[in-house]
């Protein structure tokens, strides 16, 4: 009997595929992690183009893995998406980031200002409000230094839903960024009737676009009150083109890559002098 049960776990397990029981293998252990407290933020910084100063920090998430080691969102946040853990996530990112914000003002580096990544299930969950007041309540951060990211595609796919959130966000005194633009397909135009307060340039718009289709966003998104951060900046030659086209701040390997919460110090010490 016992070789029987063998024979027949092996043929599940094909018919099943590889990637299939993967994914299985990986949810099980994201939701370990989660209770292990596995994950934790690094944090890049945003540069003032025109003063080369450091004006805030994207928490960016990471997975110490027991036996991977150290793991990037890609392999992870795309099965916490579909299997709903991002919830559970994103609501220790978002804790994270406030008790971090909190550490930093203990240590004398004033309220630094943090932007969270936020994925559509849980933008669209009726919990987003609530864990945010929650976090900030509970480490005493001022919400003007906690910033929302989010990506267009997250706010076009239900206007009406997201532009509730979003003014109840933005009661709050949280400041909304629209996160990857370009990337996707809507246009500038549409998205200025919604109550955001940046508009992040994707990497590859801003690689792939001609100087003066990057300076038609940014006049457009000037126009419309939007302060603009251009992603996955490089090149000096990236900042120099972007700082001719009046674009605010950047973010990018050529200023520093994410670094972790240790490392913030000294790295607004480098930015300050
Ligand atoms: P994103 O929000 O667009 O974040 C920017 C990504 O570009 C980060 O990748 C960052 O490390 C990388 N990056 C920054 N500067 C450069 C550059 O100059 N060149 C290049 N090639 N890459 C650069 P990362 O950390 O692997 O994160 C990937 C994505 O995972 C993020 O894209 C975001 O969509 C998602 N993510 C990360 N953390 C969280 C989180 O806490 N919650 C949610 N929902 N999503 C997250
Ligand atoms: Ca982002
Ligand atoms: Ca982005
Ligand atoms: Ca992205």
């Amino acid at each position: 009997a016992k070789t029987e049960q063998k024979g027949a776990y092996r043929f599940f397990s094909a018919r099943l595929g590889n990637e299939l029981a993967d994914r299985l293998t990986l949810e099980q252990s994201i939701r370990v992690g989660i209770s292990r407290h596995e994950f934790f933020l690094n944090y890049q910084p945003k540069v003032d183009l025109q003063t080369e100063k450091i004006v805030g920090f994207e928490a960016l998430m990471r997975w110490r893995h027991p036996s991977k080691g150290i793991v990037l969102p890609g392999e992870f946040i795309p099965v916490a998406e579909t299997t709903g853990l991002i919830l559970p996530l994103g609501r220790q990112a978002i804790e994270m980031a406030c008790s971090q914000m909190q550490r930093w003002h203990q240590a004398g580096l004033g309220w630094i200002p943090v932007a969270v990544n936020v994925s559509a299930r849980q933008f669209n969950s009726d919990h987003l409000v609530k864990d945010i007041l929650a976090a900030l309540a509970k480490y005493g951060v001022p919400s003007s230094v906690l910033e929302v990211e989010l990506t267009e595609s997250l706010v076009m796919d239900d206007p009406v839903i997201a532009e509730t959130i979003l003014l109840e966000l933005r009661a709050i005194g949280i400041k909304i960024s629209i996160d990857d633009f370009g990337a996707g397909h809507s246009s500038l135009a549409s998205l200025m009737h919604y109550s955001v307060d940046c508009l992040k340039i994707d990497r590859a718009f801003i690689q792939n676009s001609s100087t003066e289709i990057i300076r038609a966003v940014i006049s457009l998104a000037k126009s419309f009150d939007l302060q603009v951060v251009a992603e996955g900046v490089e090149t000096s030659t990236q900042r120099d083109m972007l700082k001719g086209l009046s674009c605010e701040i950047a973010q990018g390997y050529f200023y520093s890559m994410p670094v972790t919460a240790e490392e913030v110090p000294d790295l607004l010490l480098k930015f300050s002098g």
